[in-house]
């Protein structure tokens, strides 16, 4: 009975690895659905407030629980987690690269922001082929199965981490050896048992060593220990989910990002030699690579809505991108930008008023 459990197991991990490869995924594991030690910070790091506005993080069971911090409370029936990872790195250059003599006037989204189709709906759909596959290969209606990317009552990268995926960085991004950082996850919820067919030597060992490119290179110092982040400092944060003013001391730090930050990734000797992806749905838009600054800081309702349709950015809705264009303009030492930033702060939106007031202060004062 034990050999045709461990066959089963075998048989259905083969399967999953079959299944994410003919999906197009460059990497696939499989981990215990248990509490990992990573997970026991978790409750401190949102009551210490680390979570800034993401209200989201904080969503909490019927007991009150922090849904994300236990997956026994959260999944109980959960016994393991598919992890699948797929490259989004496009072959353009970094943002701590010169791109030559208009990046001062060029804006920065992330990396994976870059491609016509938001990754969420991506990933998902080819999590969703390797769910089916499991299914059919289970060939039982008893299988529980979820599929997430992003949205779970689970730490993504923590079960990652223990799927052998890679380590978590200094930077608290997933690192494989061979693909880098540039990778979404999506994960699967089973209640499939398959700890038997495990790959001895998980989880993934940490390759950081002495390194501390991340922490250095970090802007507006949201890496306030290895591994650990502030989101409230975080440029990535900033601009995507904060609402409202950006607090004042952080606006320098920002540079010239207007959705995102990827410095951390960009300095990490991990992601030096990363592969390019092959993927249809992550090949840049060229308009968003160092994108124009005063194009998105006029940019029209219509025209937010038609140039992001499906995209990632939509997510820091219209008036988040332009306070962050309006930001980048007075980080940028562009006197150019000076009219057309007069004109802003005359902007019906208070907050493109105030930033607006702000990059002008910030221009005449560095000239
Ligand atoms: S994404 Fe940018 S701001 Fe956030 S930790 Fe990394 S370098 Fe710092
Ligand atoms: S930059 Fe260095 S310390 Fe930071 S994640 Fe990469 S290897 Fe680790």
């Amino acid at each position: 009975m034990f050999v045709a459990i461990m066959l089963r197991s075998a048989e259905i991990t083969a399967t999953i690895t079959q299944a994410a490869k003919e999906a197009g995924f460059d990497l696939v594991g499989v981990a215990p659905a248990e509490d990992a030690p990573e997970l026991e910070y978790f409750p401190r790091w949102i009551a210490e407030g680390h979570g800034g506005e993401m209200k989201y993080l904080e969503a909490r069971d019927e007991q009150g629980r922090l849904k994300r911090a236990s997956l026994a409370h959260a999944a109980p029936w959960a016994r393991s987690i598919v992890v699948c990872a797929i490259n989004y790195n496009a072959a353009q250059p970094y943002s701590t690269q010169a791109t030559g003599d208009s990046k001062q006037e060029r804006g920065w989204i992330s990396r994976y922001a870059w491609g016509p189709q938001d990754y969420h709906d991506a990933v998902m759909l080819r999590l969703r082929q390797v769910e089916a596959a499991v299914r059919e290969a289970c060939g039982t209606d008893d299988l529980v199965t979820r599929c997430y990317v992003d949205t779970g009552p689970i730490v993504e990268r923590v079960a990652a981490k223990y799927a052998g995926i890679g380590w978590i960085g200094k930077n608290t991004c997933i690192i494989n050896q061979k693909v880098g950082s540039w990778i979404f996850l999506g994960v699967m919820l089973t209640s499939l048992d398959l700890q038997a067919d495990l790959e001895p030597g998980l989880p993934a060992p940490d390759r950081c060593g002495s390194c501390t490119r991340c922490i250095d290179a970090c802007p507006t110092d949201a890496l306030i220990a290895p591994y650990q982040l502030d989101s409230n400092k975080c440029i990535s944060y900033l601009t995507i989910e904060k609402r409202g003013a950006i607090p004042d001391e952080l606006r320098s730090g920002m540079g010239r990002h207007i959705f995102g930050c990827d410095i951390c990734q960009d300095v990490c000797p991990w992601n030096r030699k990363a592969p390019a992806a092959n993927a249809a749905e992550f090949q840049p838009r060229p308009e968003l690579v160092n994108p124009a600054l005063d194009w998105l800081a006029e940019i029209s309702a219509e025209e937010f809505r038609r140039t992001f349709r499906g995209s990632p950015v939509r997510r820091a809705k219209r008036a988040g991108l332009r306070r962050n264009a309006v930001i980048a303009m007075g980080n940028s030492g562009e006197r150019n930008f000076l009219p057309l930033l007069d004109r802003l702060a005359a902007d019906e939106d208070e907050v493109v008023r105030g930033s607006a007031e702000w990059a002008v202060k910030k221009l005449n004062s560095a000239g």
